[in-house]
């Protein structure tokens, strides 16, 4: 019995600190607990109290994975439940799976709030695609082709620093061949609660995570979302050990599922609109 009344001793401590905390804290975390929620192939959306962002989501080529079905297209870019209020996109790299950069103007043009985060390699292909608006370059954080980790706070529905950006650029997976492609891994806190982090088509070769081994440790990511195949290839354990991480939902997943997937026990998004609770540990 001493437990419980311990524990709500904490509680209260914790909420008369929340009452006279700033206003970043005015976003609820308790009773709105942040949530990743699936669109298909990479593209995901996580929501946080008032504060929302999209990773990878407007694409237009398939390789054989799914595309957004059209009506979350349409949504998306009508802005309308639950893409209202989007803060910020995130773009992991270029490739057609997972970034249209016509597209991408068209939702810039329509949402003059939203600022877009990716890779340099994805303005530049923005800046030769229809749709291209000069006025789009200050709502734009083009990540330079570098190795360090890059950092970034923005600022969304007014509250400065709700939205913490840790960047590293990961090669992507296949190798040298793909070594010209800007491939970024995103550590994003959303509302200094919630913390994240979307790979991309991160390589699986170990090197270059020990390489940023101070980055990934940091700062404990809640839930990463993984390409699959780290996942497959590492084991679920070393894939949270290697990304500090508590939980990591596989993604990227093809059309025609590879068997091992249900096997492997590890958890994977495969249906659009599963949702996940963004959260260290599951407390029930
Ligand atoms: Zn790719
Ligand atoms: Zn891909």
């Amino acid at each position: 019995m001493n437990i419980p009344r311990l524990h709500h001793g904490v509680a209260a401590t914790l909420a008369l600190a929340l009452a006279t905390a700033p206003a970043a804290l005015a976003h609820p975390s308790e009773d709105d607990p942040a949530t990743a929620h699936f669109l298909a192939n990479e593209a995901i959306l996580v929501s946080a109290g008032e504060t929302r962002i999209l990773f990878d989501p407007l694409f237009s080529v398939s390789y054989g994975y799914p595309l957004v079905a059209p009506d979350v297209r349409a949504a998306i870019m009508a802005g309308t439940p639950p893409y209202d209020g989007v803060d910020a996109v995130f773009v992991s790299h270029v490739h057609g799976d997972h970034f249209d950069a016509g597209a991408v103007n068209a939702y810039l043009a329509a949402h003059p709030d939203v600022i877009l985060v990716g890779p340099w390699q994805a303005r530049l292909d923005m800046q030769a695609a229809d749709g291209w608006n000069d006025a789009f370059e200050a709502r734009i954080q083009a990540l330079p082709f570098i190795a360090s980790p890059q950092d970034l706070v923005l600022a969304a529905d007014g509250v400065e620093g709700a939205i913490r950006v840790e960047t590293v650029h990961i090669p992507h997976a296949g190798g040298p061949g793909r070594a010209g492609i800007q491939n970024m891994a995103h550590r994003v806190t959303l509302n200094g609660a919630a913390t994240v982090m979307h790979l991309g088509d991160a390589t699986p070769e170990p090197a270059i995570y020990e390489t940023h081994s101070d980055h990934f440790a940091a700062r404990t990511t809640q839930h990463a979302f993984p390409p699959y195949w780290l996942l497959g290839e590492w084991g679920g354990e070393t894939t949270r050990q290697r990304l500090n991480a508590d939980a990591a939902t596989g993604i990227h997943i093809p059309i025609q599922q590879p068997d091992w997937l249900d096997a492997s026990g590890e958890d994977f998004f495969t249906e659009a609109g599963e949702e996940r609770g963004v959260h260290g540990h599951d407390d029930e």
